[in-house]
């Protein structure tokens, strides 16, 4: 009997930690800030990511009151539904990775605000007070052959925020056959949703609803779009290239 009981007690310590590393390998495109997880590596709750720097520091391409709205209004209400809505599907302990792959079987909800947490998260995560800086490496390779050189591949993605309609996102993104691709969403809907057309990888992230820029652009989104350039963090945008590339 004690041999057996501690037959099962091993037999369920290796299946938590086999569960656990699933975990991490779900989370291929999902920073690790947004999970706590156990001793054995398993999943317990989802945080807020913090905002990587002050609200000052995107000033003047984004002002301090619309970072601040936009984050401890906008991004953390998306986080409070987020939780609630994971725990009314009974979906807890899965990453974001996953819950995008399956959104269609998911309610309406659900795909708003986990669209919404993640959205924001790598909005924030590739910006950066990085006033003109470029690409450099392997991205900027990629970048050039695929889209005829720098210049032409900000004006693609410069074109697909202007003119997206009403709310949404503007993207950069590995597709699977690791191919780089312009896209663009609405309403919070990202590429690791299976309910996208355009699906991959997502590098670069813009977002574009009117409460991203209105208080110091008012009707001229263009500016906003514009002014992004300034502020983004190559850096990150190379790394989340690297660990796409690997997947
Ligand atoms: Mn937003």
């Amino acid at each position: 009997m004690k041999t057996k009981s501690f037959l099962t007690g091993m037999l369920i310590v290796l299946l938590s930690a086999i569960v656990a590393r699933a975990d991490a390998q779900n989370a291929k495109f999902t920073p690790q800030a947004f999970y706590s997880y156990d001793a054995s590596g398993k999943i317990t709750g989802y945080n807020l990511p913090a905002l990587p720097y002050a609200y000052n520091a995107l000033q003047p391409s984004i002002d301090s009151l619309t970072v601040s709205i936009h984050y401890d209004k906008h991004h953390r209400g998306y986080f409070t539904k987020f939780t609630g809505l994971v725990k009314d599907n009974n979906l807890e302990g899965k990453t974001l990775d996953e819950i995008f792959k399956n959104m269609s079987k998911y309610p309406d909800a659900l795909r708003n605000n986990a669209g919404g947490l993640y959205n924001h998260t790598l909005y924030w995560e590739n910006m950066g007070p990085a006033i003109g800086a470029r690409p450099t490496g392997a991205l900027a390779e990629a970048i050039n052959k695929q889209f005829g050189s720098f210049d032409k591949f900000k004006e693609q993605f410069s074109n697909a925020a202007k003119n997206k309609f009403g709310s949404g996102w503007a993207w950069l993104i590995l597709s699977a056959d690791n191919t780089l691709k312009v896209t663009s969403t609405s309403n919070q809907d990202n590429p690791l949703m299976d309910v996208v057309d355009q699906k991959g990888a997502p590098l670069l992230a813009l977002d574009v609803w009117e409460h991203a820029y209105y208080l110091k652009y008012q009707n001229k989104r263009g500016d906003y779009v514009d002014a992004f350039w300034n502020i983004v963090n190559w850096d990150e945008v190379a790394r989340r290239y690297a660990n796409a590339m690997k997947h």
